[in-house]
């Protein structure tokens, strides 16, 4: 079945990115979200990312607006029965998912093929509260969407080979670049980053270094981009615990057992860039460290 109409449920950091450059790559794109004014705010974040995309001459403005016309909000799951695929990027929480797909499942097309940006729950497992294990992957995007070329493919035990490669030329089309994970925790890319993040949050709690001292560290002694505790802030620490957890269960390893001071954040609502506060505070002109 050819993939015109791409919905997705979430319109966060990554519901909004995939958003972003399925409209762009020419795909109808309907949003859904628990409220109205989160799905404005995901388009208007869409939005301004294009213009910023015209600025630097990536995207011509009639393009953008082509892209922009292709995008459209729905508050009913309703919305979303004439997708031919569906993106779940709603928060990571295994019952949070579960539920949605309860609520979707109906209302789908039979044939339309459901996937999940799971950064690290069991495909397998989410797969079973579903009409369609055999229409059921994982499409995991890397955050900021537009930016990284990673897309990771997890098939779960009944995805069909069929459903396989509609994602991949899914992402093709996207100009994406696949990498193949067997269903594990976390699979390959959160497997392997999120202990490192967990542990540079040890480091902190530990008072082996400061914010700034540990992301300087690792900016300039192992050449990452960004330093570990901006980046946390950056996936969301709300994300990066769960995704510990995930590890943490799934794997039965001390080793992956998040650190408290992770766990605190989270309490207290410090979720990183996306509310304004968590390892750095970004409610000034610049990120200052919180600790
Ligand atoms: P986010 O907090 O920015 O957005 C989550 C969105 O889901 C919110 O807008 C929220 O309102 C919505 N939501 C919550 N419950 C819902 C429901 N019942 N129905 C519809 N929408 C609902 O989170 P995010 O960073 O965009 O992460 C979304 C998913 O993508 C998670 O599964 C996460 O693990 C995964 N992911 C995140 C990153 C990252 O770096 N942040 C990278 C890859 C994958």
């Amino acid at each position: 079945m050819a993939i015109e109409t791409v919905g997705i449920i979430g319109a966060g950091q990554m519901g909004g990115g995939i958003a972003q450059v399925a409209a762009i790559a020419g795909y109808k794109v309907v949003i859904y979200d628990i409220a109205a004014d989160r799905i404005e705010k995901g388009i208007a974040t869409v939005s301004g990312n294009m213009a910023r995309m015209v600025a630097s001459g990536k995207l011509t403005e009639d393009a953008r607006q082509e892209a922009l016309a292709r995008i459209s909000g729905a508050t009913e799951m309703s919305g979303l029965a004439g997708a031919d695929l569906v993106i779940e990027a709603a928060t990571e929480d295994e019952s949070v998912k579960r539920k949605i797909y309860a609520q979707l499942c109906p209302q789908l097309n039979p044939q339309a093929i459901l996937a999940t940006n799971t950064s690290s729950i069991s495909i397998t497992r989410l797969a079973a509260a579903t009409d369609r294990p055999e229409r059921f992957m994982g499409v995991h995007f890397m955050n900021p969407v537009p930016v990284m070329k990673l897309v990771e493919l997890v098939r779960g035990i009944a995805t069909d080979d069929a459903t396989f490669e509609a994602a991949k030329a899914f992402a093709a089309k996207l100009d994406k670049t696949i990498t193949v994970s067997e269903d594990f925790p976390a699979f390959i890319v959160n497997r392997i980053l999120l202990p490192m993040i967990n542990e540079a949050i040890y480091t902190l709690y530990e008072g082996v270094g400061t914010v700034d001292a540990i992301d300087t560290a690792m900016k300039l002694g192992a050449n990452h981009p960004m330093g570990p505790l901006q980046l946390a802030d950056f996936i969301g620490l709300d994300t990066c615990l769960s995704i510990m957890q995930v590890l943490h269960d799934g794997l039965s390893d001390s080793k992956y057992r998040p650190c408290p001071l992770l766990v605190k954040y989270v309490e207290a609502g410090w979720l990183g860039r996306k509310t304004g506060r968590g390892f750095y505070d970004y409610r000034g002109e610049h990120p200052v460290p919180t600790r």
